[in-house]
């Protein structure tokens, strides 16, 4: 079995920004990018990221991926394209284990990411309305001209969802917030600045059922969950606020998670439970979830690693 200083899991923007200052750094690091698990990360399925510093005119998610590997690789990245299904953190050097590749390795940084959750109905399936005014991220893409004094439509009722249908008041001409219940998850502070707000309407005990539109979301369907009646809207964006799933399932047993499943790190580092682990990026973080901050954790990992790596005299050991 091989033997690295280092190996990272994910490819996200917190990966590859572990991965460029860990390969600058000389840890010569092995990075599993996934294969069936989106490589590349959420970016890959959104299209302008006009909120990165550095780009004027916004990029591509996708392109702005490609690069980041790119400047990965150039500094001695090797990237392998496999899931890791297992790790080992009660022995040492830990032991990875992907699809087709077991490694071990001293230090591991884990940069898997989030998933969105999204419903199974028509309209938001693959290659319908997704990123055609159907999206899972009001703060990264509400600004959008798409939505632009539309009857924008938030599916949800914690407070992701009244926090982002209060964001969306200032583009859409009205918000309605579909909720299945007749009362909403989220805090009370966060409830009532929605509930008050004079654009935003609660459309309670409903679900959405179906999304259409042509080249863009027109209209969707609702149903009352009480009486079964559906009802078709005239809408210009939905967006999903259901939460997000941390990429942890391979991590159970081995490291300290916290309830909602996303892995504890000690506050102001990248240190998890497992001396020698650090996580990065959106699998660590359940508030900002932006990609500049994935990519801001991505470099305090490497930093905290290499660090780490030093201290235990681990650094000068050949690979
Ligand atoms: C639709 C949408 C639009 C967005 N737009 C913006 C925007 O405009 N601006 C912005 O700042 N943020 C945006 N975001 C949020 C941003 O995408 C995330 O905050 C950011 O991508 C998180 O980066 P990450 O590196 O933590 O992980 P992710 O981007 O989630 O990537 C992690 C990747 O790791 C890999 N992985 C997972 N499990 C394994 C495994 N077991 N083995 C190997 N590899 C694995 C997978 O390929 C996974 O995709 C958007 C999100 C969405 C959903």
């Amino acid at each position: 079995m091989e033997k690295h200083k280092l190996v990272i899991i994910g490819s996200g923007p917190a990966a590859y920004t572990a991965a460029i200052y860990a390969s600058r750094a000389r840890l010569a690091p092995i990075l599993f990018e996934g294969f069936y698990s989106l490589p590349g990360g959420q970016l890959m399925t959104t299209t302008e990221v006009e909120n990165f510093p550095g780009f004027p005119q916004g990029i591509m998610g996708p392109e702005f991926m490609e690069m980041c590997r790119k400047q990965a690789i150039r500094f001695g990245t090797k990237i392998l394209t496999e899931d890791v299904e297992s790790v080992d953190l009660k022995t040492r050097p830990f032991i990875v284990e992907g699809s087709k590749t077991k490694v071990e390795t001293d230090a591991l940084i884990i940069a898997t990411g989030a998933t969105a959750r999204k419903l199974d109905i028509e309209g938001a399936r693959e290659g319908e309305f997704w990123q055609k005014g159907v999206t899972a991220c009001a703060i990264c893409d509400g600004a959008a001209p798409i939505f632009r004094d539309k009857h924008l439509y938030v599916i949800g009722g914690g407070d992701s969802a009244c926090e982002e249908a209060t964001f969306l008041t200032k583009f859409g001409s009205k918000v309605f917030i579909v909720h299945r219940r007749d009362e909403l998850r989220a805090s009370k502070i966060l409830a009532e600045r929605a509930l008050k707000h004079p654009k935003i309407e609660l459309v309670w005990n409903h679900i959405l059922v179906k999304i259409s539109g042509d080249k863009v979301v027109r209209s969707v369907t609702l149903k009352n969950v009480i009486n079964n009646r559906e009802t078709k809207k005239e809408a210009g964006g939905v967006f999903f606020a259901i939460g997000f799933d941390p990429n942890t399932k391979f991590l159970k047993g081995q490291l300290e998670l916290l309830e909602n499943q996303y892995i504890k790190v000690q506050p102001g580092t990248t240190k998890t439970s497992v001396e020698g682990v650090f996580a990065a990026g959106d699998v660590q973080d359940h508030v900002y979830r932006q990609a500049v901050t994935a990519a801001g954790t991505g470099c305090m990992a490497a930093l905290d690693a290499e660090r780490w790596l030093s201290e235990k005299g681990l650094l000068l050991e050949v690979s």
